[in-house]
């Protein structure tokens, strides 16, 4: 399985996605499901949807993963063809400078450029520990006019990634671009396959969600839609195993898959997801049974579309599953195929076991 989540995981990496724009990835995946013969569809918002009908008694199941990726948009395009952006999405403004993009016109007539730094040899002392702020960073494809830049197809409103590339580490480990969520957008595709061949099971949606990045309601409207009782949301777990994060917590890279056990951002949106205890217990004994170890994560500073996908209806069964990851939003996020394998039979295996005896109350213990 590692060698096929590395080509699609790579794959994916290199089409260019941001929020808003997903329709490149989305068109690929849909292909790829194809060649399995699977059935997908999209909605208005660009949400694709596989359904796996199963028991009609047993609790429904959407599990989800963003194609999107954060980056930028053409604000503005200067007399000397410099550009002017605004960001979309939690970019890192200390990792831009230098940094290569891809500013995405059509298939196959994307230009690329460069996020310009200020030449070493004239940065003043005062300069050289300062970060550019998003707005004042200037672009440059090289066409040195306002109308040259605008020829190739470049306007305001264009959208604009990291060059997209993938770097492979030493054994299982793999850098490069949208990490963030290509590699959940991998499982999913690797689940559907298992899905196609199960024998018996609950109805099972996967979504290959729109929005993430931007304002983390793409998922809601598919949500909204199929009326799941259970949603699992596949994305990061913030690697803490690195001298930087070691405070955070205990999520290391190559040491299996994670569940979320308490997500929460106050900045803005004030919303997180504490998993509902069924949905715990199923990923745990899960876990046990396909004999992976499986790491915990709480962090304040995250949030996931899975935070407004938890309180529709009469309120969905949720909670926040992933693999470790590092350098999260930056050109050079790195992970673990081995993650992405276990993950992979930990869904599989927590999905057979949903049938009509799931809890959705919270009558359990505790
Ligand atoms: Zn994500």
């Amino acid at each position: 399985m590692l060698e096929r989540l590395r080509q699609e995981l790579s794959t994916l990496m290199l089409i260019p996605g941001l929020s808003g724009h997903e329709d490149r990835v989305r068109r690929h995946i849909a292909a790829c499901l194809q060649v399995d013969g699977i059935d997908s569809r999209a909605d208005r918002l660009g949400n694709l949807i596989a359904t796996f009908d199963g028991d009609a008694e047993a609790p429904s199941v959407m599990v989800f993963a963003h194609m999107d990726q954060l980056g930028f948009i053409v604000r503005k395009i200067d007399d000397d063809g410099l550009i002017r952006v605004e960001r979309m999405g939690g970019v890192p403004e200390r990792a831009l400078a230098s940094q290569a993009v891809l500013c995405c016109v059509a298939e196959g007539k994307d230009v690329p450029g460069i996020i310009m730094n200020k030449a070493h040899h004239a940065t003043t002392p005062d300069e050289k520990y300062q970060v550019v702020h998003a707005p004042d960073l200037m672009i440059d494809t090289g066409h040195g006019s306002k109308a040259a830049v605008q020829a190739v197809g470049i306007a305001i409103g264009t959208p604009i990634v990291y060059r997209p590339h993938v770097l492979p580490l030493a054994g299982t480990r793999v850098a490069g671009t949208s990490i963030d969520d290509r590699a959940g957008c991998t499982v999913l595709l690797e689940l559907a396959r298992k899905l196609a061949k199960r024998k018996s099971g609950p109805t099972v949606h996967l979504v290959w969600s729109v929005l993430e990045e931007f304002n983390l309601r793409g998922a809601v409207v598919a949500a909204q839609n199929l009326d799941p009782d259970i949603a699992i949301q596949i994305d990061l777990m913030l690697a803490t195993d690195t001298p930087d994060m070691a405070d955070r917590g205990d999520m290391r890279l190559g040491k299996g898959p994670g569940i979320s056990l308490y997500s929460f951002h106050g900045r803005g949106t004030l919303n997180g997801v504490i998993p509902h205890p069924s949905a715990v217990r199923l990923m745990e004994k899960a876990a046990k049974r396909a004999k992976l170890n499986l790491q915990r994560s709480a962090q304040v500073g995250v949030l996931t579309d899975l935070s407004y996908v938890q309180l529709l209806g009469e309120g969905v069964v949720s909670i926040d599953v992933g693999f470790p990851m590092r350098h999260s939003h930056s050109s050079l996020e790195v992970c673990d195929l081995s993650d992405l394998a276990g993950l992979t039979t930990l869904l599989e295996t927590a999905l057979a076991d949903v049938d009509k005896n799931f809890p959705l109350n919270r009558n359990g213990p505790d």
